[in-house]
């Protein structure tokens, strides 16, 4: 029988359970890894908005980290929301400490509801102590742009904020979402066929290509990205075919969403 792997998120609790650790957990299951978690945040939503959110000190997310670590080899950790500045130092220091491997860090900075996740203080940090331990950051084009302070509006925008994340430490960069500047293209053009995701691996690029599926279920696709990129990692693929297996995974979540919820149903992880 070949060695169980075991994943880590550190990440928010959405407790309708479309997004964040609960998302999480289901999809590392999904892959066969063993999930293990750790709440940075208990936020308060449905899948038609976030309504607040209680953040966990710094000391509650290292209590709940330690000991899986004393216990368990963890192949591969995700982190998902990281609301404050304290813990986003604490994560840091805890990855410095040499037991987390395949560190894949989601720069979740806002719902799709338009509720901020996280303080700018705390994006800062973010940014200078998380980013050079990430073996990947996945930001979405809005998470690229507010990180890159670039207005990304076509293909060039999308490789220039990427240059702008790598100057600032980050060594590998996914940016998720290129359908979103398609649609801007005028009123007259066709919806996007592609969702195309923008993977940049040291000093090469590659564009990654699913289906477009027009819908509304799209509450915790992020989420479950890149806890699927790192249940790959776990299972030790490398970087680009994890970010494929991912992709693949999220589209047919996609495709699978229950279609619950009066607002923006979860997506179907099986
Ligand atoms: N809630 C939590 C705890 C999250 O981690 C995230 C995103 O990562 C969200 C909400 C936002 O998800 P969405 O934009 O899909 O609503």
């Amino acid at each position: 029988m070949s060695e169980q792997k075991i994943a880590l998120t550190i990440a928010g609790l959405d407790p309708s359970g479309g997004a964040g650790i609960i998302a999480d957990i289901k999809t590392f299951s999904a892959f066969g890894c063993f999930a293990t978690s750790a709440v940075t945040s208990i936020t308060f939503q449905n899948t038609q908005g976030v309504y607040g959110a209680v953040h966990q000190t710094a000391e509650d997310v290292r209590k709940q980290i330690e000991p899986i670590l004393h216990d368990y080899r963890v192949s591969a950790v995700k982190t998902g929301m990281l609301p404050t500045d304290e813990v986003i130092s604490e994560v840091a220091d805890i990855v410095k400490g040499g037991r987390l491997r395949n560190l894949v860090v989601d720069p979740v900075v806002r719902s799709t509801s338009g509720f901020d996740l996280i303080d700018d203080d705390a994006l800062r940090s973010l940014i200078d102590s998380l980013f050079p331990l990430a073996d990947l950051i996945t930001p979405n084009i809005p998470e690229a742009e507010r990180i890159s302070g670039l207005k990304i509006e076509n293909e060039e925008g999308v490789y220039q904020a990427a240059k702008i994340m790598r100057d600032l430490g980050a060594r590998n960069v996914l940016i998720k979402g290129g359908h979103s500047f398609e649609k801007e293209k005028g009123a007259t053009a066709a919806e996007p066929r592609y969702a195309r995701d923008f993977l940049f691996i040291e000093d090469s690029s590659t564009i990654i290509t699913a289906d477009f599926i027009e819908t509304t279920a799209t509450h915790g696709t992020g989420c479950t990205l890149a806890a699927a990129i790192t249940a790959n990692l776990a299972l030790e693929n490398d970087i680009a075919s994890s970010v494929r297996i991912a992709k693949e995974f999220v589209t047919e979540a996609i495709r699978n969403a229950p279609h619950i919820g009066k607002g923006h149903s979860p997506i179907g992880i099986k």
